[in-house]
Order: C-alpha cells, then structure tokens, then sequence
C-alpha cells in the first residue's frame, strides 16, 4: 500500500501532474489540481489518498514545480 499526499494549498494549477498521471490527478473548478477520490485530512487540510501501487504518482510528485505531493510508501 502506498499514499498520496496533495497539499493543495501549494498548487499552482500548471497541469503537469494530470498530463502525467491522470489515474490520479484531474484539474479541479478551482483551477488547482484534484487528487482523484481523496479525502481531506482535517489536521492539514491536504488531499490524501490511499493506493495499491504509486505508479504514475511518483513521476508527478518527481515534475511538480510547487513540490506539494509526496508518495509515502
Ligand atoms: S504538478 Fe503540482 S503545481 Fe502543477 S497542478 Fe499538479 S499539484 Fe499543482
């Protein structure tokens, strides 16, 4: 199991984690990303959600030029 973390405060919606991982990632309304199916975690308000494999996920965390996603393994 893994997990990704997206702290969405830090995203500045330029669409790279979508247009490299769009099993996860989809653009939200907000014009920040949206980590597919996630739930808020109350402390820190990041989207995090829980995953069999990280995939895509790890070369997302890798590209995003806010660095605000990490993949715990
Ligand atoms: S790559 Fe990072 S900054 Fe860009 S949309 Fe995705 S989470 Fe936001």
């Amino acid at each position: 199991m893994a997990k990704i973390i997206h702290n969405k405060s830090k995203c500045i919606g330029c669409g790279s984690c979508v247009a490299l991982c769009p099993k996860f990632f989809e653009m939200g309304e907000e014009g920040t990303a949206h980590l597919k199916g996630a739930k808020i975690n109350s402390e820190t308000q990041n989207e995090e959600l829980e995953i069999e494999e990280p995939d895509c996920a790890q070369d997302a965390a890798k590209i995003c030029p806010a660095q605000c996603i990490v993949v715990e393994k």
